[in-house]
C-alpha cells in the first residue's frame, strides 16, 4: 500500500515555487516596482490607496467599475504580470490568467470584495506563460477563458514540450553559452538568458496547462460588449506575440494593453511572432489615443501617454544603435552584444538580454536585410 503523505507533496510544491522565485530573483534586473508617477497619482480616476496590497501585487481602482492589478515581481511571483477587472451592473470581465492559479484566485478575490455580479469571462491578453499559467483556476471555477484564436495552439506548442522534458537537455545550450562567453558582458547576457530560461522551464513544467475555451477570431475585431452601463472594446494589434488583444474602455479613456506596453522597462521581443515594425505601428496608434488615456501595461507601473513615449524612445534608441552597426557591417550577434544602455534608461529593468535587446536587434537586422 502506498500511503499518500500530503506534507511530502506540499513540501515539494513549496520547493518548486520557491526555486522558480529564486531563479527569477536571480535576475539582477528584477528591481522593485517604482511608485506611481505624479501625473498618475493625481489622476482623479486613480484611487490613491489600493483596494488590496499583497506585496507581489496590488489592486487599485482606476475608473468607474475599472480596476488594475499591478504586480511587483521583486516581492513574489504569484501574479508576475499585470491585469485587472471591469465591473458593470450585470457582469464582470477579468483580465489575465497570471503566472499561477493562486494569482488568478487572488484577483478573483479582489473582484468579489467589490461585487457579486456574474463573471462573463477571463481574458488572456496573449499566450505567454506569465499571463496564462493560472488559467486552471478559471477552469475549476466555471469561468470561460477568452483569448486570441491562436493562443491555445501556441500554449501547447511552446509549453507542453517542457512538461516531462529533461531539464539538463533544455538548459544545456544556455549553460554552454555562459561557459563559452568571450567577455564579461557576453557572460552577463548569457547568464541572464539562462536564469530566465530556467525559470520558464520550472513554471511551464510544473503548472497544469489550461487552454482558453473561447477563441476570438482577430479578423472579427474590434468587438464591443456591455457589462451593464460599462462598454468594453476588444482590439487586436501586432507587435509582442502575434496573439495580442487589448481591452479599451473608450468612455473613460482607460486601456488594458497586455504586453504591447512595458511601462518603464525594456520590452520583451523574443517571440517568434514579435515584429518590431509592427510593434512600432501599434505604439504609434496608442500614441494617437486621447491625450488623457490611462494605460494599464502588461508589466510595470500604470502610466499615461508618457509611458507610450518612453517605450517608443527605447525602441528608437535600440534601432539607432543597431542601424549604425548594420551600416558599418557589424554582424548581428556582435551587434546584439554591443548595444549600450544609455544613461536615460539605466533604471529600466531588462528581463533578460536575449529576451529583450538581443531579439529586437536580430529582428531589425532581418527587416533591413529584407528591404
Ligand atoms: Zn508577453
Amino acid at each position: 500500500m502506498h500511503a499518500i503523505k500530503p506534507n511530502v507533496f506540499s513540501r515539494r510544491g513549496f520547493i518548486t515555487q520557491a526555486s522558480t522565485f529564486a531563479a527569477f530573483s536571480a535576475l539582477a534586473e528584477i528591481i522593485p516596482l517604482r511608485a506611481l508617477d505624479e501625473s498618475v497619482g493625481i489622476d482623479t480616476r486613480v484611487s490613491p490607496t489600493p483596494l488590496v496590497d499583497k506585496g507581489f501585487a496590488s489592486v487599485r481602482k482606476v475608473g468607474i467599475g475599472l480596476y488594475a492589478t499591478i504586480s511587483d515581481p521583486s516581492k513574489g511571483m504569484t501574479t508576475d504580470c499585470n491585469g485587472g477587472f471591469l465591473v458593470g451592473k450585470d457582469a464582470a470581465l477579468l483580465i489575465e490568467g497570471f503566472f499561477s492559479a493562486a494569482g488568478a484566485s487572488f484577483q478573483m478575490e479582489a473582484l468579489r470584495s467589490v461585487s457579486q455580479v456574474p463573471v462573463m469571462a477571463a481574458l488572456d491578453t496573449h499566450y505567454h506563460y506569465d499571463h496564462t499559467m493560472g488559467n486552471a483556476f478559471y477552469g475549476a471555477n466555471g469561468v470561460p477563458v477568452w483569448a486570441h484564436a491562436s493562443v491555445a495552439q501556441r500554449i501547447v506548442e511552446n509549453y507542453a514540450p517542457l512538461q516531462g522534458a529533461d531539464k539538463a537537455a533544455v538548459l544545456g545550450p544556455f549553460e554552454k553559452r555562459v561557459q563559452d562567453a568571450k567577455s564579461d558582458t557576453e557572460r552577463q547576457h548569457a547568464q541572464s538568458d539562462l536564469n530566465a530560461t530556467t525559470a520558464l522551464f520550472q513554471v511551464a513544467s510544473s503548472s497544469l496547462l489550461a487552454l482558453p475555451n473561447h477563441p476570438i477570431d482577430p479578423t472579427k475585431l474590434p468587438i464591443s460588449f456591455d457589462l451593464g452601463g460599462l462598454t468594453a472594446v476588444l482590439e487586436s494589434y501586432p507587435g509582442h506575440s502575434g496573439t495580442d488583444i487589448i481591452v479599451r474602455v473608450p468612455e473613460q479613456n482607460v486601456v488594458y494593453t497586455g504586453d504591447l506596453l512595458f511601462s518603464g522597462m525594456y520590452p520583451v521581443a523574443v517571440d517568434d511572432k514579435a515584429t518590431i515594425s509592427g510593434w512600432g505601428a501599434t505604439l504609434a496608434k496608442f500614441a494617437a489615443f486621447d491625450k488623457d488615456t490611462l494605460f494599464v501595461p502588461g508589466h510595470g507601473q500604470l502610466c499615461g501617454q508618457e509611458g507610450i513615449s518612453s517605450i517608443r524612445e527605447v525602441f528608437d534608441d535600440i534601432a539607432a544603435q543597431a542601424e549604425k552597426m548594420f551600416k558599418s557591417g557589424v554582424l548581428v550577434q556582435e551587434a546584439s552584444n554591443r548595444y549600450v544602455v544609455p544613461d536615460k534608461f539605466k533604471k529600466f529593468p531588462i528581463f533578460a538580454w536575449g529576451f529583450t535587446i538581443g531579439p529586437t536587434i536580430t529582428k531589425l537586422y532581418a527587416e533591413w536585410q529584407a528591404k
